[in-house]
């Protein structure tokens, strides 16, 4: 039990949730606590269930929108990786951020989720990687990076070899790593509003998935999918009336 407090603490930090709110109810992925049971799981859940704004999506017809690029104020900031029994997680010091039509989000973390939560054009990635930045007012902007088996990461590889194995454990990175090098040198992407993928799925969250896909190869991703022992993704929700940007 003292394994699964610890990392319910830890998914506080991972959404970047209100974490006082009196609610830490246990999910998970799959049996009685699965996504489809999360909107009932507390009270603080409820939009999991209600929510019309959900993420992840199938990423399908878009609208064409002459995106303003991102501009990726990223440097080596990586300080420990983690474990919380949900994912893999990786820590920002102060000081990288992203920039979207003149608006600044620093980045907090980065995480995976196997195989991928946000489908493109129906096509499910093995791997999917979350940037999770927010606002000095605490809104939140999720940059989505697709990985597929097409040849080894060297920043997976070296990340990989601190990843701890057990829920709850963390280690201290013996270096910095730059975020930038896990994104595609074709920056193209897609831009709709979704939520958080775990609960409590507040809505109000500005994704950004690149288009294009990095690599990481088989060996990798067996190695992550091994310490999760289960798939970590929320299953396709509902678009509604949201429109893509492209
Ligand atoms: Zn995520």
């Amino acid at each position: 039990m003292k394994i699964k407090a610890i990392a319910l603490g830890a998914t506080c930090l991972l959404t970047l949730a209100a974490c006082g709110d009196g609610s830490h109810a246990h999910w998970g992925y799959s049996g009685s606590t699965g996504p489809d049971k999360w909107g009932k799981i507390a009270p603080s859940y409820k939009i999991c269930g209600t929510g019309r704004n959900q993420s992840p999506i199938d990423i399908t017809t878009g609208i064409r929108a002459a995106l303003e690029p991102i501009t990726f104020n990223y440097e080596a900031g990586t300080t420990a990786i983690l474990n919380n029994g949900h994912t893999i997680q990786v820590n920002y010091e102060a000081g990288n951020s992203i920039v979207l039509n003149g608006h600044e989000y620093e980045l907090k973390q980065f995480h995976f989720h196997a195989p991928s939560e946000n489908h493109i054009d129906g096509k499910s990635y093995p791997l999917e990687a979350h940037f999770v930045h927010a606002d000095k007012d605490g809104h939140l902007a999720v940059v989505g990076v697709m990985l597929a088996e097409s040849g080894s990461n060297a920043v997976i590889g070296k990340l990989w070899e601190h990843m701890p194995a057990n829920a709850g454990d963390k280690n201290e990175l013996p270096w910095k790593i730059d975020g930038e090098l896990l994104l595609p040198n074709d920056r193209s992407y897609y831009r709709f509003n979704g939520s958080l993928t775990t609960p409590p799925c507040s809505e109000g969250v500005t994704w950004l998935v690149m288009k294009t896909p990095v690599a990481i190869s088989s060996a990798q991703l067996e190695a992550f999918t091994t310490v999760m022992g289960e798939d970590n993704n929320r299953p396709l929700q509902a678009i509604n009336a949201r429109p893509i940007l492209m």
